[in-house]
């Protein structure tokens, strides 16, 4: 199948004027200006005009809780997992799968066969093996084997740090952990990163920040998420990024403030990544430990957060894609991922003036077309 998407202003994320795109099954074929002759020699192709639109990469969100998480408040507060056309329509081509608090009643077996299913509805996916709590929960008995063994599994995670829901994991059991996830990664030709989720106490990434200085840890293998719970925490986690580990935001409300606080603050924006945590509770305690409200994540937020930020943080369009695009696809090493370029996978947004996606594109399966979705989960009812 042959597709040229012509007459969109191209953001690879960094950009790149008006380009047309030749997208070849599932692969970006050409990236430049076509002529009339050549694309009637196109054999059996569809063209698209694009004339007025953004073209910018499928999104990649490292961190949603495919098959639901949270169970904070019993049984009945374990959330749902989540449906392919949620992801599509938050412009998302990629995610990564993780477990949350619960890795008792969920397990890596239900995680990897959401993320193959998903993957059949349309979208890549990966998944993190391990748990919130240490010792790690695995498939196979180790996090390293399950990397190396178990193709979905590309590191470790969420991991959760300074937190009153983890079993409070020491230096060593840490670095333990980084380390058999880095050397894994070797092994496999993945990332082999271990991604850590943040909590609230006062120790916030102190326990990273002594991995790297006490440890030989390969900085970015060392991937910590929830950063932006106040401004100290995004202070340190400039620090983090300065020492070569990868940082990433939950988007939400306060989005636009931490990613100015940020990059006011010297952070290193190459290190620097958004996700949404969908499908994860959003648990809120009160100061004795006590539940207070329990509402779930949603991947649209993500959306929302990224052209928030490209409107009113005063950092470039460019930039900010990198935080959803190519940044991540670095951190996750995924090198057909994030960007727009021959030879990568065609995960294509093509977007308008109130950013809106009018069409879009999965490994070159298109996904949305003049506005509306083309994928459907396998469960849904509506007439086709
Ligand atoms: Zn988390």
């Amino acid at each position: 199948m042959v597709i040229l998407i012509r007459g969109a202003e191209v953001f690879a994320p960094e950009p790149l004027g008006v380009c047309d795109i030749l997208v070849e099954g599932s692969r970006i074929a050409y990236l430049g200006e076509t002529d009339s002759h050549t694309v009637a020699q196109l054999p059996d192709s569809t063209v698209i005009d694009a004339t007025g639109l953004t073209a910018v990469p499928g999104f990649i969100d490292p961190h949603v809780h495919i098959i639901g998480g949270g169970g904070e408040g019993g049984y009945a507060t374990r959330t749902p997992e989540i449906d392919v056309a949620d992801i599509i329509r938050a412009g998302v081509t990629t995610v990564v799968g993780c477990l949350g608090t619960d890795s008792i009643t969920r397990s890596h077996r239900g995680l990897i066969a959401k993320a193959r299913g998903l993957e059949e509805e349309g979208i890549t996916t990966f998944v993190y093996t391990g748990s919130y709590q240490l010792p790690a929960r695995t498939v196979t008995g180790s996090v390293a084997d399950d990397i190396v063994l178990i193709d979905k599994v590309i590191g470790a995670g969420e991991i959760a740090i300074s937190e009153r829901r983890s079993f409070q994991p020491t230096i060593e059991e840490l670095a333990d952990v980084v380390s058999q996830c880095h050397v894994g990664g070797l092994l496999s030709g993945k990332a082999g990163v271990t991604h850590f989720h943040t909590g609230s106490h006062p120790t916030r990434l102190s326990p990273l920040h002594r991995l790297l200085d006490d440890y030989p840890i390969a900085p970015p293998a060392v991937y910590a998420t929830h950063i932006t719970r106040d401004v100290e925490l995004i202070a340190e986690a400039v620090g983090l990024a300065a020492k070569g580990a990868y940082v990433d935001m939950t988007a939400g409300t306060s989005t636009v403030e931490s990613v100015k606080a940020f990059a006011e603050f010297g952070g290193s924006l190459d290190r620097l990544t958004l996700s949404s945590d969908a499908n994860g509770s959003l648990p809120k305690f009160d100061a004795h430990g006590r539940l207070t409200e329990l509402t779930v994540a949603d991947q649209s937020t993500l959306f929302e957060q990224v052209w928030a930020c490209a409107d009113t943080s005063g950092l470039s369009l460019s930039q900010v894609l990198s935080f959803v695009t190519s940044n991540t696809a670095d951190a996750l090493k995924l090198p057909r991922k994030g960007r727009i370029r021959p030879g990568s996978d065609a995960d294509l947004l093509f977007v308008d003036e109130e950013h809106s996606v009018q069409h879009g594109f999965a490994m070159g399966r298109p996904t949305i077309s003049g506005g509306e979705l083309l994928v459907r989960s396998t469960f849904d009812q509506r007439p086709r």
